[in-house]
């Protein structure tokens, strides 16, 4: 038989559609021919590795599948779960947003030895004052947020007052020299120094150090 011949019939051998008369024929004529003996050879490897490739794909899309759905549910769980907790958590204890300096109103007054700064945010939201205490400067940062149900801080929780002691303990004045407080807004930082305040309020004069002493 031709070479042709036994090449066209090569597949269908592998798959065993040949006749037994073809067989022998076949398998005679691979005896004798290696050209034919190498291309079988090649055929099988490249059916067998064709095989295992399905079963390995097979096998690992199946696992994954399953994977997928799962970390896509999860996904979704802790996604939608974080985003309540944070809405609750900025709903209840009114952390909020940042305010910009435009809303919010700062006035001074002096009260039983007392230096108040008063704050009133004007844009109808609640204020948050997140204070943090410095030897020299002090640090407020204004947060606004809706009114909470938690929320107790009375009639006016759009205010803040934040209070310094003018007379030390044995009544002496203070003098401020740097001390000041610095307000941190959406868009500025301020800074009040309380030199000036106690001068506003008519309780120090500039350059007046002396006098206190
Ligand atoms: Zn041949």
């Amino acid at each position: 038989m031709k070479c042709e011949i036994i090449k066209d019939l090569l597949p269908s051998y592998l798959d065993g559609l040949t006749s037994e008369a073809s067989n022998s024929e076949i398998e005679n004529h691979l005896k004798n021919c290696q050209d034919c003996t190498v291309l079988l050879e090649k055929m099988k490897t490249t059916i067998n590795s064709d095989t295992e490739n399905m079963k390995v794909n097979r096998e690992a899309i199946k696992p994954f599948k399953k994977l997928n759905k799962r970390i896509i549910q999860a996904v979704l769980i802790t996604l939608a779960s974080s985003i309540f907790i944070v809405c609750m958590y900025i709903y209840l204890f009114g952390i909020g947003w940042r305010v910009h300096s435009d809303d919010l109103e700062i006035s001074y007054s002096y009260n039983q030895n007392t230096i108040l700064l008063d704050f009133e945010l004007t844009n109808g939201k609640v204020l948050n004052a997140w204070t943090t205490p410095e030897k020299s400067c002090s640090v407020i940062r204004f947060t606004e947020s809706f009114k909470s149900v938690l929320d107790d801080r009375g009639e006016h929780p759009n205010q803040f007052s934040y209070g310094i002691h003018y007379l030390n303990e044995d009544g002496q004045k203070r003098y401020f020299d740097d001390e000041c407080i610095r307000l941190q807004f959406q868009n500025q930082t301020q800074t009040i120094y309380l030199k000036e305040v106690a001068e506003e309020l008519g309780l120090q004069k500039t350059n007046s150090k002396d006098d206190l002493q």
